[in-house]
């Protein structure tokens, strides 16, 4: 694949150490029993897929989880053997090559197993297809809903030769984020009313993504599906404080592409939505909303040198404006996420202001941004 963006010097770092240092937390914290498998879609939420993985391999993740089918191929084709979980609905119609490459995928209903069962038997498939049976006890997204509809499933995943092999067995909490635990509680008790209806629990039974795992350890199963949190972000936003320290992993930095002294009265960038007061000096910092660096960050700020500075006037798509407090050279440090000095910029920060979550920034820095990686 052309990599496009590597002569640049608009860069996502990525402290690998940071990542492993947020699994080793977790590890030690966690029932020695219980598997930690990393979440690691959406391009590792814009960390990088692959060096995300092998950082968490390293760390003690004994599986992994994806969103769609083409990141656990990714995965299998960078030499990743462990166990894969898709965790949306994937096609029946692959079938034969989630087999193939011993991928593991969520299952919500017995239509999909009607259909993949003669797919399978069409292409002489002979490896098992590996299922996790998904319940929806109230996120409301995929699942099955019921103990009468689960049980059918459960019984055509146990019949004597069946082409599928009943390895996990999972549900998806909507609320494990937030202090209120009324409706955590509501989703664990239909939870449990639902797996009562398992003759014989699989090999993995899981209801843990960072949050439940964080705040609601007694609940994890024998695996925890553990995402956001490895990044070294807090799945509440502020609401809730982390049992221990996160180290954020990613930083986001580049360079004034131009500098000049702009004449009170003079308009800056598009709609000149901002005009001098007084004489002032601009930076350009080559980054923009094509970056995944939303448009709505006008009069948000960045580091220049360590010190902060606001930016001005509308951000376009490639570039931007800053109003520096001096004359300063051309190639001079931009921290746009991270620490420079005494100053620091959270990933947070920039999702407060978008009046977004830190995961939607995370995972919108754009292919375009080269992703450098520090052990
Ligand atoms: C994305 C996802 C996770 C990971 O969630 P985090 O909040 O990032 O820990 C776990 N389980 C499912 C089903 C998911 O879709």
């Amino acid at each position: 694949m052309v990599v496009i963006g590597e002569h640049r010097h608009t860069q996502v770092k990525i402290d690998l150490q940071a990542i492993k240092h947020n699994i080793n937390e977790e590890m030690t914290r966690k029932d020695p029993l219980t598997e930690l498998w990393a979440v690691v879609k959406a391009n590792g939420y814009g960390h990088g897929i692959i060096q995300v993985a092998q950082a968490a391999k390293q760390a003690g993740a004994t599986g992994f989880c994806v969103a769609i089918l083409d990141e656990a191929l990714a995965l299998r084709a960078a030499g990743i053997t462990e166990p894969i979980l898709v965790l949306g609905i994937t096609e029946p119609e692959y079938a034969p090559l989630i087999a193939e490459k011993n991928i593991s995928v969520a299952v919500g209903s017995q239509a999909w197993l009607d259909q993949a069962a003669p797919i399978l038997a069409a292409n002489q498939v002979r490896t098992p297809l590996h299922v996790h049976l998904a319940l929806d006890t109230g996120m409301g997204r995929i699942g099955f809903q019921t103990p009468a509809e689960l049980a059918v499933a459960v019984k055509t995943l146990s019949v004597a030769g069946s082409p599928f092999d009943f390895e996990g067995i999972f549900t998806h909490f909507a609320t494990a984020d937030q202090a209120d635990d009324t409706y955590f509680t509501h989703q664990l008790t239909n939870w449990k009313a639902l797996i009562a209806v398992v003759p014989e629990l699989p090999k993995y039974v899981h209801v843990s993504n960072s949050a439940t795992s964080l705040w609601h350890q007694a609940c994890n199963g024998n695996m925890i599906r553990f995402g956001v949190a490895l990044y070294g972000l807090n799945p509440s936003g502020t609401e809730l404080s982390a049992p221990y320290h996160l180290q954020p992993a990613l930083s986001l930095t580049a360079e004034l592409s131009f500098v000049k002294k702009l004449a009170r009265g003079k308009s800056i960038s598009y709609g000149a939505t901002y005009t001098a007061t007084e004489d002032e000096w601009i930076g350009t910092v080559p980054i923009g909303y094509a970056d995944g660096y939303e448009r709505r960050l006008q009069g948000f700020h960045v580091l220049v040198d360590g010190q902060f500075c606001e930016i001005v006037g509308r951000v376009c798509m490639d570039q931007m404006m800053v109003r520096l407090p001096h004359e300063v050279a051309v190639g001079s440090k931009v921290t746009l996420v991270g620490s420079d000095g005494d100053n620091s910029i959270s990933l947070q920060s920039v999702a407060d202001y978008c009046g977004t979550i830190h995961y939607e920034i995370a995972c919108g820095l754009a292919p375009r941004l080269p992703r450098v990686y520090t052990e």
